[in-house]
């Protein structure tokens, strides 16, 4: 699983995403980006984005 924090790239949004992979959670923080930031996905994005993933800790 992948983690992404809105909050890395822009400050103050509280937003954390958790997916299966890149690709899971690219596709949440475009939908995100679009309707509360008002932004189009686009490639500075994805690499924002894919700058600022991590592994989610595992837990069972
Ligand atoms: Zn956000």
């Amino acid at each position: 699983m992948k983690t992404f924090r809105c909050g890395d790239v822009v400050p103050g949004c509280q937003r954390e995403f958790l997916g299966a992979d890149r690709d899971a959670v690219l596709a949440q923080v475009a939908e995100h980006a679009r309707a509360d930031h008002h932004v189009e996905p686009d490639p500075a994005l994805v690499r924002a984005v894919e700058a600022n993933l991590h592994d989610a800790p595992e837990r069972d």
